[in-house]
């Protein structure tokens, strides 16, 4: 209520704000004040379902490493690390790559102080290093970069075309003081094919959050992968905000705080050539485990799994890479320095 309240009271002075500060705000305060994963949280991730998501991540990684030459030194940057799940199974899984572990330097962008600590204990005996945005990123060394549900959590705007023009969504209160959904005369967009209602959006975080990052691989060398629910298609997806609370989809005004605030990200405005850097995607995360040897690495873990876990892994093999589960609607894309090739594409 103290969240509700504060927007209410920030409304009240400055007039109804735009879906970008209010998810700012909400996903904050949301990832602030609990470790949101798991059966009894309010959702789950691909390095929760399974180890061999990380484990697969770690031999991608490695392999970015061997194909930059094994630097001595390099970054392992992840952005959002949440339990730190992922970044723990791709050490171990890299453990016997000779100089890669030597040759790592953990960095974690990460706004939570809740998750920081369970990613402290996820990784204890690895130096580690926290940021609260790339900025403060060392340079001067290659980086490999990791991004695992991590723009979807990043804000968008929303536009809706009305009486003839784009408007900007906008958060307001209602005659009684609730908080509700209003627009603002705002774009001078094209409005060839839009009928009344339609939704369109932009995410300014997540461009230049991505555009960032290739700032840096073109500087410092290295490659980036960015793994998330999206489409590719451009714009015309209508609105694609949405809340998830208990692991069922609940009003986007409702609870505000306490149901993880997220939006489908445009894997079609980001892969867009970059000057000097190789993009590779966007392609759907089921043929991009298979391409890293998922069902191998699942008959392998098998071998050594009685009757019960050899059926979970089975289970959690089809959660990642089955089209009418994770497999289709979760995409990967990739950015790389130097003619590097990375593994999966
Ligand atoms: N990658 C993890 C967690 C995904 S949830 C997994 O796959 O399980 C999103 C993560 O991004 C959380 O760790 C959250 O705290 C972090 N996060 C969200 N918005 C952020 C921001 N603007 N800056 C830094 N971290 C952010």
């Amino acid at each position: 209520m103290a969240l509700e309240d504060s927007i209410r009271h920030h409304i009240q002075h400055n007039g109804p704000m735009n879906i970008a500060t209010f998810m700012g705000q909400v996903v904050s305060y949301y990832y602030n004040s609990r470790d949101p994963f798991g059966a009894d949280g309010d959702f789950t991730t691909a390095p929760e379902v399974s180890q061999m998501f990380g484990e697969l991540l770690g031999a991608w990684v490695a392999d970015c490493w061997m194909q930059i030459g094994q630097p001595a030194n390099f970054m392992l940057v992840e952005c959002g690390p949440g339990r730190g799940t992922l970044m723990a199974d791709a050490l171990r899984a890299t453990k016997q790559v000779p100089g890669f572990h030597e040759a790592a330097q953990i960095h974690l962008i990460e706004m939570s102080d809740v998750l920081k600590e369970k990613q402290k204990l996820a990784i204890e005996g690895f130096a580690v290093e926290w940021h609260d945005s790339l900025e403060t990123l060392p340079e001067g060394v290659p980086l490999i970069l990791l991004a695992n549900e991590f723009l979807d959590a990043l804000p968008i705007r929303q536009f809706q075309f009305a009486d003839g023009q784009w408007q900007e969504r906008v958060v307001g209160l209602n005659g009684s003081e609730k908080l509700h959904l209003g627009l603002a005369p705002a774009l001078d967009g094209p409005s060839d094919f839009a009928s009344e209602g339609d939704v369109k959006e932009v995410s300014q975080a997540v461009q230049s959050f991505v555009s960032d990052v290739c700032e840096r691989l073109k500087k410092q060398g290295g490659t980036a992968l960015f793994i998330d629910y999206g489409y590719t298609q451009g714009h015309g997806h209508g609105d694609t905000l949405q809340a998830l609370k208990k692991h069922r989809f609940v009003d986007v005004l409702e609870n505000i705080g306490e149901a993880d605030l997220t939006a489908h990200v445009d894997f079609g405005a980001l892969a867009v050539a970059e000057k000097g850097l190789g993009v590779f995607g966007p392609i759907e995360q089921g043929p991009f485990l298979q391409k890293l040897g998922i069902s191998q690495r699942a008959a392998m873990l098998k071998q050594n799994a009685n009757e019960k876990q050899g059926d979970d892994i089975d289970a959690a093999l089809k959660r990642l890479t089955a089209p009418n589960e994770m497999g289709a609607l979760f995409k990967v894309l990739a950015f790389a320095s130097d003619n590097i090739h990375p593994a999966g594409f």
